[in-house]
């Protein structure tokens, strides 16, 4: 950590002169807190959009990533970009109340959202690299993955291995200085436009399960791989499968201990639990405001059962904020963050829905019919996009099953191959 910290004050103000001179202001009555998409809105002004995964052609795709490689670049440059990173890592070593200042003042600008695959590549890849990486590795991946010149995406899901992650089959068997991958990924968000994917393998099928595994960076360009995007039922393709074949690495690739995958898998998945649920994911989708301004133009906020929904959907939205204000004190006190991260994404999971039950009813027909109306037909975007936050990331049972074992003490489930090797438990994959 820097140890001659510059006044807070200041370097909020020296932000705020950086995104005036470089963003453009907010639509908005009243700037919105950190981590928020936006605060109360002006009907029928700035963009209403509120998907929570794009229906995007590729050229679109690829214009809106630019946009935001742009940005961040030049976020980057100024500094902006690894407030509280350690220095060694390329950071400037400042405390997280460093980054909530530029946050919080970041949240007043329009800056460009180019969907999952930024977040992942920062918040998951990056990070997880600086956990288990060298220094050569931290050197070749942590700058370019955080001033988006490349990108990172997961390769974690399987077609029989999603929940229980531990099962995957996608082999790397060593072959002289080189190693041999082969195997399917599927659900892999952003991996079209991605660099690089973080993948988990069996090196060793006679050890039980979570043993055998280890992680890998798989240049995605590489002879063998090959990207297959997936259509969803909101129409865009925001994952894909991606199918290796023959892959062939060297061990400069490898990230972390032969054998260790599965600790590189939970890490990563740590981050992505704290990140969508601590408020990194919040920007996606509507939000209580947006649908408090839909029920206003409508005249709706009279309505007796509208008026209850809006005080719920208020109230489970500031519930959540404090929980997530509690994980961020928590880091801050330099704890772990604990089940934090899986009530979190509980709760955003289920605001989400919340807020797809409540608009519903303000906006009845005119969430299905296209009358070009601002504020109204955009909506089919979070009410189709919401469940899939359901599932991505450890589905809401996962996190259930955490809190009941972790926080409330319940019986663990039973995992009747743990100590088995894994190739006795599934002898025609192995
Ligand atoms: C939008 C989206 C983006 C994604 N992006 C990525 C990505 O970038 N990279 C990646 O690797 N993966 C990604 N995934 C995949 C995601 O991680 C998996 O879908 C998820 O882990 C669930 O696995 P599964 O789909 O195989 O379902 P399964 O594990 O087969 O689960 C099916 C159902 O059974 C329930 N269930 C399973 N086990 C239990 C249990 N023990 N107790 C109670 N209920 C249980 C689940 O909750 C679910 O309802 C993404 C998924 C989505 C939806």
């Amino acid at each position: 950590m820097a140890t001659d910290l510059p006044d807070l004050d200041q370097f909020r103000a020296d932000a705020r002169a950086w995104l005036e001179a470089n963003a453009r202001p907010r639509v908005s009555e009243t700037a919105p807190a950190a981590g928020e998409r936006s605060a109360r809105v002006l009907w029928g002004e700035g963009s209403d959009d509120v998907a929570v995964f794009h229906n995007l052609d590729e050229q679109a795709e690829r214009t809106r990533l630019a946009e935001c490689q742009a940005w961040q670049a030049a976020k980057f440059d100024a500094g902006y970009a690894m407030i509280n990173w350690p220095v060694a890592l390329g950071g400037r070593g400042l405390p997280n109340s460093y980054l909530r200042a530029y946050n919080t003042e970041e949240a007043r600008f329009e800056v460009p959202n180019g969907g999952e695959l930024p977040p992942t590549s920062m918040g998951l890849i990056a990070t997880t690299v600086a956990a288990f990486g060298t220094p050569e590795q931290h050197d070749r991946w942590i700058r370019p993955l955080m001033r988006q010149d490349e990108y990172g995406c997961q390769l974690f899901s399987e077609p029989g291995a999603g929940s229980d992650l531990a099962s995957l089959a996608t082999k790397a068997v060593r072959d002289g200085d080189e190693w041999v991958l082969n195997g399917q990924k599927v659900w892999t968000s952003g991996a079209r436009f991605a660099h690089w994917g973080l993948a988990i393998t069996r090196t060793d099928p006679s050890v039980p399960k979570h043993k055998g595994l280890t992680a890998f960076m798989v240049p995605l360009q590489a002879p063998g791989v090959d990207v297959r995007p997936i259509r969803q039922m909101t129409g865009g393709s925001c994952f894909n499968e991606v199918f290796l074949t023959d892959v062939r690495l060297d061990d400069s690739y490898r990230l972390g201990p032969v054998g260790d995958g599965w600790r590189v898998a939970l890490t990563c998945l740590g981050f992505e639990r704290d990140h969508s649920g601590g408020g990194g994911g919040s920007h996606v989708g509507g939000g209580y405001h947006q649908v408090a301004a839909a029920a206003a133009h409508f005249g709706l906020t009279g309505d007796a059962i509208v008026r209850q929904a809006l005080a719920d959907l208020y109230i489970q939205h500031k519930v959540a904020q404090y929980t997530n204000r509690r994980a961020a004190a928590k880091l801050k006190a330099g704890q772990t963050p604990g089940p934090e991260g899986s009530l979190g994404k509980l709760m955003w999971t289920a605001n989400m829905a919340r807020v797809s039950d409540v608009i519903s009813r303000v906006l009845g027909p005119r969430l299905v019919a296209d009358t070009g109306e601002w504020g109204t037909y955009a909506w089919g975007e979070h009410v189709l996009g919401a469940p899939g936050y359901r599932i991505a990331g450890g589905s809401d049972e996962i996190q259930r099953n955490i809190i009941g074992e972790r926080v409330l003490g319940l019986p663990a489930e039973p995992r009747v191959d743990k100590d088995i090797p894994f190739n006795a438990t599934v002898g025609v994959r192995a």
